[in-house]
């Protein structure tokens, strides 16, 4: 991209990959301009807002998130095939930062929802390939088949959509299957474009993360 913006502002892969996917897009610097502008303004306002208080800053993000996903013409024009009760995307490993980890500690310790220290160092003891078929593949949350913590789930549940057969986000049968379909949504991809680089901070798997908060 040839303008200022695009020098210093870190864009989400998806963003990325938008925007070079469309040829009509690259071409118009305008409109590329106005992109890296968007996200530039996102950004000093979200930093404005962490330095007062991390938590309702990122709190805020995920409620933006949810709005976008209402409202956004990407996510209204596909057909989202994620429904309640589908939990594959549960049962693989994600990373949290520490700030993620707060929210969901005080979240379980509001709502009397205990994190258990045997099941985490059980999660924390395998690697990556042993986790997925290990009886404690399923996220420490995941309760019945739905996430007890869904209103403060972290970045990268609450990103995750699908347009593909559910069936194949089922990690044991399919891992690395290129034929997961994201949805994904420009505005979205901006707002996380501005927010990622700082929320993320610090970010490791969330067995290791919640542990200073286990019981
Ligand atoms: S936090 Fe909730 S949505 Fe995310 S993996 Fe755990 S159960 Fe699933």
């Amino acid at each position: 991209m040839n303008n200022s913006h695009s020098e210093s502002v870190l864009v989400t892969q998806e963003l990325a990959s938008i925007l070079s996917n469309n040829p009509a897009v690259t071409l118009n610097i305008e409109f590329t301009s106005k992109v890296y502008e968007t996200i530039s303004d996102y950004r000093s306002q979200f930093l404005k807002n962490w330095h007062i208080n991390k938590k309702d800053a990122a709190l805020d993000i995920f409620r933006a998130m949810d709005e976008l996903i209402r409202t956004s013409k990407s996510f209204k024009k596909s057909v989202i095939s994620c429904r309640r009760g589908c939990s594959f995307c549960c049962r693989i490993l994600i990373n949290i930062s520490e700030i993620e980890a707060t929210i969901l500690a005080d979240y379980c310790q509001e709502n009397g929802i205990e994190i258990s220290k045997n099941y985490l160092e059980e999660q924390m003891r395998l690697d990556e390939k042993a986790f997925l078929s290990s009886k404690v593949s399923r996220c420490i949350f995941l309760k019945d088949h739905e996430c007890s913590v869904y209103a403060v789930r972290p970045l990268a549940c609450r990103r995750y959509y699908v347009k593909s057969d559910p069936q194949l986000c089922n990690a044991r049968k399919f891992l690395g299957n290129q034929q997961v379909q994201r949805v994904t949504s420009f505005e979205m991809e901006m707002l996380l474009s501005a927010v990622i680089p700082t929320i993320s901070q610090g970010q490791s798997r969330m067995s290791e993360m919640l542990m200073p908060y286990a019981l």
